[in-house]
């Protein structure tokens, strides 16, 4: 119960890789504010199923406005934010030429500018009660470019170049910025993928092989849980001196 007494917000929680590390984070004893679509309540139970304190927001974050009554909310319900985990996300996939410009402006304001956002929101609290853990969830797309992915890549460069500056700023106190890379997770968001593969003609087993076989060494998928676990090393004492880091957890992708 390493993180008893602690509050943790995770963005885009109610799915997919953030409810895996809320779950983690919920069994080493945060307390915890969900975030994301969708029905909040099968989210709230499998956090609150390891004896926490748990709400959810339903802030879309790229409205800063909105992600600011969400911080207000986690701070007059538990009195701190002090581990604030950046993973909402979306993706979309065309040629540059052909991306459409809604989706270039709503993955920026999702999957970076949020990160900003709630980032400069939450600091002041963390740097006032002198303790703050902040995990940006980028992608091995924060470090490699993929054909069909300009906004994704774009947005996730830009949070390991934030996560960095915020490391930085932070470098003489007990909050450490670091980013975390995964690779392929079977998520919604990875399915979306798959699916255009099964549209082609490929059976599901094939499409997921081909998706893998693609960029992903190990053949097989990163898990939530696994992700969930680095989330809570890098919430301990012991990895207090990681700071400003790219953490690849990615199958070897980013290995060749
Ligand atoms: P997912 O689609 O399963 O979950 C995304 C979550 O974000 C959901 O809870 C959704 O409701 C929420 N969300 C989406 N738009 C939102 C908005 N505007 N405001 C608030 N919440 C919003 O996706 P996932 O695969 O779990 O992805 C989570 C993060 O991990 C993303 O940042 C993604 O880029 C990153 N990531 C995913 C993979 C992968 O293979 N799945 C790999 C590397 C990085």
């Amino acid at each position: 119960m390493q993180l008893h007494g602690k509050t943790a917000l995770v963005t885009g929680s109610t799915s997919g890789i953030g409810l895996g590390i809320a779950t983690v984070l919920a069994q080493a004893g945060a307390s915890l504010v969900l975030n994301g679509f969708g029905d909040p309540a099968p989210a709230l139970r499998a956090v609150q199923a390891h004896g926490v304190q748990a709400i959810h927001h339903p802030a879309d974050v790229s409205e800063p406005g909105e992600i600011a009554a969400m911080v207000a909310l986690a701070e007059a319900t538990f009195g701190a934010v002090d581990i604030l985990v950046n993973n909402a996300g979306i993706q979309h996939v065309a040629s540059v030429e052909h991306f459409p410009v809604e989706r270039w402006d709503a993955i920026i304001a999702i999957n970076l500018s949020s990160v900003f956002h709630a980032t400069r929101l939450c600091l002041p609290g963390m740097k006032a009660r002198g303790w703050g853990r902040i995990v940006n969830i980028a992608s091995a797309h924060g470090l490699v470019g993929s054909v069909g992915k300009a906004a994704y890549v774009a947005a996730k460069h830009g949070v390991v170049g934030l996560t960095k500056v915020v490391a930085l700023e932070t470098a003489e106190l007990n909050i450490t910025c670091n980013a975390l890379c995964p690779g392929f997770v079977l998520t919604p968001l990875v399915q979306q993928q798959i699916d255009t593969r099964i549209a082609q003609g490929l059976s599901p087993e094939a499409a997921t092989q081909a998706l893998l076989a693609d960029k992903q060494p190990s053949l097989e998928f990163v898990t939530p849980e696994q992700l969930g676990e680095l989330v809570s090393f890098l919430c301990s004492e012991a990895a207090r001196q990681v700071r400003g880091a790219a953490w690849s957890m990615d199958g070897g992708w980013t290995a060749g």
